[in-house]
């Protein structure tokens, strides 16, 4: 299995890093993404948080490609601002949601960096989860998707067929167990 974290901007490493040290529990193989026909070769790819305005600039040349190989079958994972990339309104017209995801998304719905927060999420199939929220944004509706997770009343983690998406960052505790639902997602099942 190959799995390809965007390498666009955000914690590109970190999920990278994440997905090699399950290398040997998923033979899967990580790889940074740099440039759009290295989509064709991935089973599954990951949009990491970062900044979503930075992140579309550049997102033009992959999406024709991303779009099409999702279609046929490849899974996308989309964690903060990769969340708000996977939505199809983001209330914000400087950045354009791809609508892989059927969910409406407010951008740091939270407030700002000095307002990011770490509490604990229970997920579904997964369990409680240290949930790392950085100028997180808020989905204001799941849409058709499932909800797996819930913080005060709000989605923070949901799904499709196709796709993952969620407000905080997995990514950041050392914690694998996100990456490996994804993982097992691509493999389906
Ligand atoms: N606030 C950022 C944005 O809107 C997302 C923050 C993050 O990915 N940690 O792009």
């Amino acid at each position: 299995m190959k799995i390809g974290v965007l390498g666009i901007q955000g914690d590109v490493y970190e999920h990278y890093t994440a997905i090699r040290s399950l290398k040997n529990k998923y033979k899967v193989e990580a790889y940074i993404i740099r440039s759009p026909e290295e989509i064709n070769e991935m089973d599954g790819i990951i949009i990491p948080g970062g900044e979503s305005t930075t992140i579309t600039r550049f997102l033009s040349r992959y999406i024709n490609i991303i779009n099409e190989n999702v279609r046929n079958g490849m899974k996308i994972m989309g964690t903060c601002a990769g969340a708000i990339i996977l939505s199809k309104d983001t209330g914000d017209p400087r950045v354009h949601g791809t609508g892989i995801m059927d969910i409406k998304i407010q951008r740091n719905a939270y407030g700002r960096q000095i307002d990011s927060f770490i509490d604990a999420v229970n997920i579904k199939n997964i369990g409680t989860f240290n949930a790392v929220f950085i100028r997180a944004p808020v989905i204001d509706d799941p849409g058709k998707t499932s909800v797996l997770g819930e913080y005060n009343g709000k989605p923070v983690i949901v799904e499709n067929e196709n796709a993952i998406a969620m407000t905080f960052h997995p990514e950041l505790t050392g914690d694998l167990r996100v990456h490996e639902y994804f993982l097992r997602k691509v493999m389906g099942n």
